[in-house]
């Protein structure tokens, strides 16, 4: 049995380009095709494998509880999801878990139960949404219309009411939409899809204080700048500035679906029994392999050489652009880094994504202009300096 690229467009919905190799295996921050060529792992399955492929703890996490127990439904609950759900509680300010399957079920999660405790403390009007420009905040239809992206949310018909949009990064602007209807607002602490610019101090400090002045919920969207790629477990604690409500998902689980919104017991006692749920949430298998995920991620040995092979990447991305000036800036937190083109190769951030795996190397975009790099948290230094030599190789392709 074996299929093809060609057979993508003959079986799947066209929602998705996929390149033109198919992977068949990974190990580490190696990835095989079905040719057998070998690629370096830059894009870590847009910031998902934390820990790279077929990590040998998350492989021993997975099959030990697919010996023991699947999944029973949230009318029991399980071991797995409250030793998780304990460990997220130790490493952060939530004092309440809510387990789901992916960053926009967290979302849904989290801003649902913003509207739902200000409407119960406040009243109805108490439900205004506010949110970035250029924020990316999932795919369902609430999420999709409170990510200020217009491009991924026109076209499906009425949008939920209630929803405005500030610029990130511009106090002034959120002073502007902020009042005592403001249900929350929705930040990421960098912003990731919309083209890895980290959130000044001054600006999510300046959020946490309005929110603060109006009664309004703050919500951080952690799911790409979570779980160690920041250099912290969450970014928020890098900033010293801590939400309501976190959502998470992406790295958590290393690959496994899985996502998570933390927050406080006060604000948690407005989903009582029946106000939300979903069948997948804290199952037993997605949770355990989530709880070897964080284990690893919390050693402070993890974090720290996030730090150092951030800045070794960094580095390098900035000599190649000495010898080929190609970026206009490399910017980023930790293991989400972007590197904006210049206005000489503007919009060509998908030709670069191109000649980069014709190398060996593979990297990802955060719009038509910026290449992204989100590698596995302990990618080897000898992967980093190979994959680097490909994309290096590719660039000088680019500007010939
Ligand atoms: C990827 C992402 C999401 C959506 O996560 P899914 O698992 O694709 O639903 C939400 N917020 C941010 C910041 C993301 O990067």
């Amino acid at each position: 049995m074996s299929f093809t690229r060609a057979d993508f467009d003959q079986y799947m919905v066209p929602n998705y380009s996929p390149a033109a190799f198919v992977p068949v295996r990974g190990e580490g921050s190696r990835v095989w095709d079905q040719e057998g060529r070998e690629y370096i792992d830059f894009g870590g399955g847009i910031a998902v494998n934390s820990l790279g492929h077929c990590h040998p703890a998350l492989v021993k996490a997975l099959t030990e509880q697919g010996n023991k127990l699947w999944h029973l439904s949230n009318v029991f609950t399980n071991e797995p999801a409250l030793a998780l759900a304990k460990k997220l509680i130790e490493h952060t300010f939530a004092e309440r878990v809510f387990f789901c399957n992916s960053g926009a079920e967290a979302n849904e999660a989290a801003l649902k139960l913003a509207r739902r405790a200000s409407i119960e403390q406040f009243g109805e009007n108490k439900h205004k949404v506010l949110a970035a420009l250029n924020s990316f905040h999932g795919r369902t239809f609430f999420t999709v219309c409170v990510g200020g992206q217009a491009k991924y949310s026109d076209g499906f018909g009425p949008r939920p009411a209630g929803i405005e949009h500030f610029e990130y990064n511009n106090l002034e602007s959120l002073k502007a939409l902020i009042d005592d209807d403001t249900a929350c607002v929705i930040v990421e602490p960098i912003q990731g899809e919309g083209g890895v610019t980290p959130a000044t101090q001054a600006f999510l400090q300046g959020v946490r204080e309005l929110c603060d002045q109006h009664n309004a919920i703050l919500i951080f969207d952690e799911v790409q700048s979570g779980n160690g790629r920041s250099g912290s477990l969450y970014a928020y604690q890098d900033f010293g500035v801590t939400p309501d409500i976190l959502s998470t998902a992406k790295g958590l689980g290393g690959g496994f679906p899985v996502g998570a919104m933390l927050t406080t017991e006060k604000l948690a006692k407005h989903l009582a029994v029946g106000t939300h749920g979903t069948t997948y949430g804290g199952n037993p298998l997605a949770c355990a392999v989530a709880g070897a995920v964080l284990d690893v991620i919390t050693d402070p040995a993890v974090l720290a050489g996030v730090k150092a092979k951030a800045e070794r990447i960094r580095s390098r991305l900035l000599a190649i652009s000495a010898k080929y000036p190609v970026f206009q800036e490399v910017r980023g937190m930790g293991l989400l880094i972007g590197a904006e083109l210049n206005d000489r190769y503007k919009g060509r951030a998908r030709d670069v994504l191109a000649l980069a795996t014709q190398e060996g190397a593979m990297i990802l975009m955060a719009g038509p202009d910026v290449l992204r790099f989100a590698p596995s948290l302990v990618m080897p230094d000898a992967d980093i300096d190979e994959g680097l030599n490909r994309f290096e190789k590719a660039i000088a392709k680019l500007v010939a």
